[in-house]
């Protein structure tokens, strides 16, 4: 089944970090939100008449839309698509967004799984990172949406220069006490253009201790294997039947549709993107016309992505899904690894152990066939 991404470019204020594409007024919120209504009979193709199995509101921050909005877009994908009826309906959310009508407003139009960015339940953390939402909100509204969702995942930062290894242990305590099925836990990284680099440049900002990630990595590892949670992606983790459908379908290679500015498709065989600019996107659909960019991935680039997915997952790396004379060439480059112990061998598989996953782009990247 297809998954169907659609991109909210708006956020409230600036996280220092984020280099995603937002703008943070609302000013052309309606003609945004008519714009994707009308992307998504544009695309209609796109998927093929495949049955859609995820649909995903990211961002920017969606729960900044009316619920008017949400459900607007929800139905048009409906009336457009072919929708499977368990389909999984994530909604990204910010804590400062969360209240009780909303929740259960968001549980009526069909969103059946929320994706909430805590980041962290430490105020000093959060003034840090520049987030609209307190440690306070964080912990009074996670509790209320356990309340009407089951189905929930959260964001969680490490490696900020502020963040012990106490602290750290703390984020994780707290999310495991709420019963959060599914967590997403991401290194704190540098992005170009971003105002931490910046800051960091202009010497107003700590750098990123790059060992002291890598021991907060592993000690999450630790602690969640503890609490029952399956390790299913380098920076994902879930209780049985948690998985995220939406974000597997990436791994697994299926095709996806990115409906918004700087949204992302794939159909297979190529990759598109959308313009990262939202006066462009709004004019240019009123045009009629997608405002999107196009590769078409060669069979090299097609295999090299599915190395640094595979490698990324816990099932690893399946040799019978490349070709013979390749896969030998793979095994004969990842032997230094397994002899390092970073990465093991399980029937036809290339599975990376917990240290290899530290080091997990790197190994994919010395694999990559040319
Ligand atoms: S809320 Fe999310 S998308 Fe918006 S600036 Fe912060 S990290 Fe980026």
């Amino acid at each position: 089944m297809a998954g169907i991404y659609i991109h909210i470019p708006f956020c409230k204020q600036a996280c220092h970090y984020c280099n995603f594409h937002f703008a943070t007024s609302l000013r052309h919120k309606n003609e945004l939100v008519a714009a994707l209504l009308k992307e998504i009979e544009i695309q209609q193709e796109y998927l093929g008449k495949e049955t859609v199995g995820t649909i995903y509101l990211g961002g920017g921050t969606p729960s900044l839309l009316d619920i008017s909005d949400i459900r607007s877009l929800v139905e048009k994908i409906r009336a457009v698509y072919v929708v499977a009826e368990n389909a999984e309906l994530t909604l990204e959310t910010n804590p400062d967004d969360i209240n009780e009508e909303k929740l259960i407003s968001w549980k009526e139009t069909g969103i059946n799984r929320l994706s909430i960015g805590v980041q962290s339940f430490f105020e000093e953390d959060l003034q840090w990172m520049n987030r609209a939402h307190t440690g306070e909100q964080a912990m009074v509204n996670l509790q209320l949406a356990t309340q009407y969702f089951t189905n929930i995942t959260i964001d969680l930062i490490y490696g900020t220069p502020g963040l012990t290894n106490e602290k750290w242990k703390h984020n994780v305590e707290t999310a495991i006490s709420f019963n959060i099925p599914h967590l997403s836990c991401y290194a704190l990284t540098v992005e170009p253009k971003t105002p931490l680099q910046k800051m960091i440049s202009q010497g107003k900002a700590q750098d990123v201790n790059p060992d002291k990630q890598s021991e907060q990595f592993l000690l999450l590892m630790q602690w969640l294997e503890e609490a029952g949670y399956e390790h299913y992606e380098i920076s994902n983790f879930a209780k049985p039947g948690f998985r995220s459908g939406h974000n597997s379908s990436y791994w697994q290679g299926k095709k996806y549709l990115g409906l918004g500015p700087s949204a992302h498709s794939f159909d297979g065989n190529s990759r598109q993107w959308n313009v990262s600019n939202n006066t462009i996107y709004i004019e240019s659909i009123g045009k009629g016309i997608v405002p999107f960019e196009k590769e078409t991935l060669t069979p090299v680039q097609k295999i090299n992505e599915y190395i640094m997915t595979s490698l990324r997952t816990s099932e690893g790396l399946d040799m019978d899904k490349i070709e013979k004379g390749i896969s030998d060439k793979l095994v004969e480059k990842a032997e230094k690894y397994i002899n390092y112990g970073s990465m093991k061998q399980e029937s036809n598989y290339l599975i990376l152990t917990k240290e290899g996953k530290l080091l997990a782009d790197g190994i994919a990247a010395n694999l990559f066939i040319s």
